[in-house]
């Protein structure tokens, strides 16, 4: 682990750390949260530039994530292969770079999977087809429900028009 990173200690040029966690950094709960693989691997230079944390490399990460059109699981994998940050240094003198690597691949994690996109491995979504209309927009059921009354207030007014006397499909009599 590299917990403490000495920023006090690293040359001018910073260093380079590499390596792999095994052991599940994320501490992902819930039944629909990215299932942690493993292992995390990591090749990151840390410098020193004035007041500035320089961390740049690549960070990679193997999830299984929960499509969520079909609802089944898929690898996928975090690649961050240019992966940069730049932070205040703050007076600090030591850098978590397990809190770092953790952090960012969380961040990188995408909010609405779809199995389509695994990185892993080829897949056409079984799901995809019931969405054919726009498959790039697939609206939460929660815009769905909300949706529903304002449909229901349009037909009420359109219900509405022939009883009020001035509508313009009345016929004269
Ligand atoms: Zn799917």
């Amino acid at each position: 682990m590299f917990h403490n990173i000495h920023l006090n200690e690293l040359p001018s040029g910073g260093k380079l750390f590499e390596g792999e966690f095994r052991n599940d950094l994320f501490d992902l709960s819930g039944e629909e949260a990215p299932h942690y693989i493993g292992p995390v691997k990591f090749s990151l230079n840390v410098s020193i530039d004035g007041p500035w944390i320089i961390v740049e490399g690549s960070v990679t990460a193997r999830f299984e994530l929960e499509c969520a059109r079909c609802g089944q699981w898929f690898p996928y994998s975090i690649d961050l292969d240019e992966y940069y940050s730049q932070e205040p240094r703050e007076g600090e003198s030591t850098l978590d770079l397990t809190a770092h690597i953790r952090e960012d691949i969380l961040l990188s994690l995408p909010g609405y999977p779809r199995c389509e996109e695994s990185n892993v491995e080829d897949r056409t979504c079984p799901a995809a087809g019931k969405f054919a209309k726009d498959a790039e927009f697939v609206p939460f059921p929660e815009e769905e429900t909300a949706e529903a009354p304002k449909r229901t207030d349009i037909w009420n007014v359109l219900d509405q028009l022939p009883s009020t006397g001035s509508g313009p499909t009345k016929s004269k009599s």
